[in-house]
C-alpha cells in the first residue's frame, strides 16, 4: 500500500541505478568491495548498499543493474519507454554520475562491439523497426535527429558540418559562423533551437550515417577533449511525427537521451577564471535539474525550468504526461566511494 502511494507521488519519473564493472585502472584496495546488494525479497533487483568506513548506506531504486548486466539486459528494461515515443509521448532519459562511472557507455556504448551498443543506437534501431511494421497499419512516420552540447550554459551543435570538417573540435563553429542557437518553445509544445542541424533518419543508411557522426564526436571527446566532454551535457533528440493515412490519427513524440556532465564535486576553492565559470555552470545546471525533477514529482505549482539552459531546453519534455528516467551510474572503485554516495543521494532525492 505504502509502495503504491510512493509510486503515485512519483508520477512519471523513474530512477535506475547501474554499477559498472571494476576496471584495471581503478585504484588499489579492490579486495574490499564497497557495493553489495540486499538479499531480501522485497528489495530484490531494486536495492543497493554502499559501504563507506564500515558504515552501510542502503538505497532502493526502481531497478538496480549490477556490474554484470549487459547492454541488452539494460535495454530490455527501457524498450517500452522508447516505444512510447512512437505512441506520441515525450521521453527523457538521463545518465547521471561522476566522470568514469559509465554514462557514455550506457548512452552510446562501444560502437566497435555490436553487443556493447548503448541506448542511442539500440533505440534508433528499435524505433525504426517498429515504424516499419506499423506501416502495415497505415502509419507513416517522419523522424529527425539532432545532437547538441551544453557547455558553460552555451549550446554547441554536434552535428554541424562546420564541426565535422573543422580543424578545432573543441570549438565547433562557435564564434566563426556567429550562430546563436536560441531556444524557443511554440504553442504546440515543440522546441526549436535556431541554427541547429537537423538530420532526417528515415532509412537504415541515414541511421548509420548519424551513428557514425555521433561516434566521431565521441572519439574526438576521448582523445582530444576527454576533459571537455566530462564538463558538458550531451543531448541527443529524436523527433517522431506519425500520421495514420486511414484513420487520420496523428502523433508527435520526442525522445531525448542525455549524457550529463560529470557530477564530481567541484570545489570552488582554487578554481579561477574559466575553470571557475565552468564549475559554477555544471553545479548550477545539475542542481537545477534535480530541483525541476523534485518539483515535478511533488507536483509543485512552480517548477524552476528557467534556472538553467538544460532544464529550459527540455521543459516541454519534462512536465505533463511526459516520461522521465534517470540512470544513476556508479563506479565500484573504492577510491570513488565518496562520489558514489553523493550520486546515490542525488538519485534518491529525485526518486
Ligand atoms: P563516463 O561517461 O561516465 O565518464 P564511461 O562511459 O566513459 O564513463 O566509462 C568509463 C570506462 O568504463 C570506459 O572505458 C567504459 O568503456 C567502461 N565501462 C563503463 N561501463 C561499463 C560496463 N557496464 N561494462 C563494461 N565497461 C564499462
Ligand atoms: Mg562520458
Amino acid at each position: 500500500k505504502l509502495h503504491n502511494t510512493i509510486l503515485e507521488l512519483k508520477g512519471n519519473i523513474r530512477v535506475f541505478c547501474r554499477v559498472r564493472p571494476l576496471l584495471p585502472d581503478d585504484g588499489a584496495g579492490t579486495e574490499s568491495s564497497v557495493i553489495s546488494y540486499p538479499a531480501s525479497m522485497e528489495s530484490l533487483g531494486r536495492g543497493i548498499d554502499l559501504i563507506q568506513s564500515g558504515q552501510k548506506y542502503p538505497f532502493t531504486f526502481d531497478k538496480v543493474f549490477p556490474h554484470e548486466a549487459s547492454q541488452q539486459e539494460v535495454f530490455v528494461e527501457i524498450s517500452q519507454l522508447i516505444q512510447s515515443a512512437l505512441d506520441g509521448y515525450k521521453v527523457c532519459i538521463f545518465a547521471y554520475g561522476q566522470t568514469g562511472s559509465g554514462k557514455t557507455y550506457t548512452m552510446m556504448g562501444r560502437p566497435e562491439a555490436p553487443e556493447e551498443k548503448g541506448l542511442i543506437p539500440r533505440s534508433l534501431e528499435q524505433i525504426f523497426q517498429s515504424s516499419q511494421s506499423l506501416q502495415l497499419q497505415g502509419w507513416k512516420y517522419k523522424m529527425q535527429a539532432s545532437m547538441l552540447e551544453i557547455y558553460n550554459e552555451t549550446i554547441r551543435d554536434l552535428l554541424s558540418p562546420h564541426r565535422l570538417s573543422g580543424s578545432d573540435p573543441v570549438r565547433p563553429d562557435n564564434g566563426v559562423s556567429g550562430k546563436q542557437y536560441t531556444i524557443k518553445h511554440d504553442a504546440n509544445g515543440n522546441t526549436h533551437v535556431s541554427d541547429l542541424t537537423i538530420v532526417d533518419v528515415g532509412s537504415i543508411t541515414e541511421i548509420s550515417s548519424l551513428l557514425h557522426q555521433a561516434a566521431q564526436c565521441r572519439s574526438v571527446s576521448k582523445t582530444l577533449m576527454n576533459e571537455h566532454s566530462s564538463r558538458s551535457h550531451m543531448v541527443f533528440t529524436l523527433r517522431i511525427s506519425g500520421i495514420n493515412e486511414s484513420t487520420e490519427q496523428q502523433v508527435q513524440g520526442v525522445l531525448n537521451l542525455i549524457d550529463l556532465a560529470g557530477s564530481e564535486r567541484l570545489s570552488r576553492s582554487g578554481a579561477t577564471g574559466d575553470r571557475l565559470k565552468e564549475t559554477q555552470a555544471i553545479n548550477k545546471s545539475l542542481s537545477s535539474l534535480s530541483d525541476v525533477i523534485f518539483a515535478l514529482a511533488k507536483k509543485e505549482d512552480h517548477v524552476p525550468f528557467r534556472n538553467s539552459k538544460l532544464t529550459y531546453l527540455l521543459q516541454p519534455c519534462l512536465g505533463g504526461d511526459s516520461k522521465t528516467l534517470m540512470f544513476v551510474n556508479i563506479s565500484p572503485d573504492p577510491a570513488s566511494v565518496g562520489e558514489s554516495l553523493c550520486s546515490l543521494r542525488f538519485a534518491a532525492r529525485v526518486n
